[in-house]
C-alpha cells in the first residue's frame, strides 16, 4: 500500500453571496469572482474531489473510498464521513439551522444530519456571525419565528482572525459578509433557512423553512459558542465531538505528533514547510494522511488545522 498523502484538486462552488478572496489569499485558480465555497476535500454527488497525488491521479475521493478503503483504515461508513471547505462571504448568509441524525433518521434512513465548525481564516474588523438565539423556551422561538421578530430572536457575536466556533446540529447560525472561514463537518447538505434579512434574489424572496427550523433548533442555545485559540501552543485542541476531533498545530522549527487515526485531514492555512521531510506544503494546500503513517514531523514556520474522524 501506498504510504502517500492524498493530495486533491478543490471543488468550486458560486453563491450570490461569495467573493474572489481564496484567488489572492490560497492562490486558488477560481473560474469567477462569486466563488462563495471551495470545497477542498469533498466526496458526494454535489462535490466530489480528484486526486493529483500520482499513483490515484484522476480519481475521485468516493472512488478511493468505495474501492481503497483500506487507506481510510477500512473505515466503516457508508460514505466519507467528512467534508472540508473553504467559505468567503462578500455578504451574508441566509440565517439556517441543521437537523440532527436522529431528526433525519425518521425521515429517510440513508440521510445525516449536520454538525460543523469554523475556523475563522480571516475577517474584517469589526466583524460578526450569527450563532445561537435568544428564545428561552420552545414556545419563544415558535412565537418569535412565528412573528418574524429575527432581529430579537438571534445572537450574533463578534469574531477575530484565529477564532473557532463550533455548531451543533440545532444551532441557528450565519456567516456575515467579511468573513472567511475553514469549515470542517459532516458530510451533508440538509439546511432549513430560518431568516433570509428580508432580501430579494432576482426579485424574489427565498424559501424559508420555519417549520422545521422550530422542531430542530435546540432550546436554550450554547452560551458562550466562540473561542480564540492560542498562535504559540504547538498543539491546540479545538474540539472532540462525535463526529470529529479537531486540532491547530502551531509550527516553528519542528514539531512532531503521534498519528494513530485510521485517516488524518490536515490543511495549511498559514506559512509554508515540510511534512515526513519529502512532502513540502505552503498555505491554501489540504491532504489526508492514509492509515499506517504512525508519525507526522512538520517542519517550517506555518499553522495546520487537522482532523480525524469520530470513533465508530
Ligand atoms: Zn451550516
Amino acid at each position: 500500500m501506498s504510504n502517500d498523502f492524498l493530495f486533491f484538486e478543490p471543488v468550486y462552488m458560486e453563491r450570490v453571496w461569495g467573493g474572489n478572496k481564496s484567488r489572492s489569499e490560497f492562490g486558488y485558480d477560481l473560474p469567477s469572482d462569486n466563488i462563495g465555497e471551495c470545497w477542498v476535500i469533498t466526496a458526494n454527488e454535489i462535490g466530489d474531489c480528484v486526486c493529483t497525488t500520482d499513483e490515484y491521479k484522476g480519481k475521485t475521493l468516493t472512488w478511493l473510498w468505495e474501492n481503497k478503503r483500506e487507506l481510510f483504515g477500512n473505515y466503516d461508513c457508508d460514505r466519507f464521513p467528512l467534508l472540508l471547505k473553504i467559505l468567503d462571504a462578500k455578504t451574508d448568509l441566509s440565517i439556517q439551522v441543521h437537523p440532527d441524525d436522529a431528526y433525519m433518521a425518521k425521515k429517510d434512513p440513508k440521510a445525516w444530519g449536520k454538525t460543523e465548525s469554523w475556523y475563522i481564516l480571516n475577517c474584517d474588523e469589526g466583524a460578526t456571525v450569527v450563532v445561537g438565539h435568544n428564545a428561552r423556551t420552545r414556545e419563544e422561538l415558535r412565537e418569535m419565528i412565528d412573528s418574524s421578530r429575527y432581529k430579537e430572536l438571534i445572537r450574533e457575536v463578534e469574531v477575530h482572525k484565529g477564532d473557532f466556533i463550533q455548531i451543533d446540529a440545532g444551532t441557528i447560525h450565519s456567516i456575515k459578509g467579511g468573513v472567511m472561514i475553514l469549515e470542517t463537518q459532516q458530510n451533508s447538505d440538509i439546511t432549513y433557512r430560518v431568516y433570509d434579512y428580508d432580501r430579494l434574489w432576482n426579485g424574489k424572496p427565498r424559501t424559508l423553512h420555519r417549520e422545521e427550523a422550530k422542531d430542530v433548533t435546540v432550546v436554550p442555545a450554547v452560551k458562550e459558542p466562540a473561542f480564540k485559540t492560542s498562535d504559540t501552543d504547538p498543539i491546540v485542541k479545538l474540539v472532540s465531538c462525535k463526529y470529529y476531533d479537531l486540532f491547530k498545530l502551531n509550527v516553528k522549527g519542528d514539531l512532531a505528533i503521534d498519528n494513530d487515526a485510521p485517516f488524518r485531514l490536515v490543511s495549511c492555512i498559514e506559512g509554508s514547510g515540510t511534512v515526513n521531510k519529502k512532502v513540502t506544503l505552503k498555505k491554501g494546500d489540504h491532504f489526508i494522511v492514509p492509515s499506517g503513517i504512525d508519525k507526522l514531523e512538520f517542519n517550517g514556520e506555518m499553522t495546520l488545522i487537522t482532523s480525524v474522524p469520530g470513533k465508530r
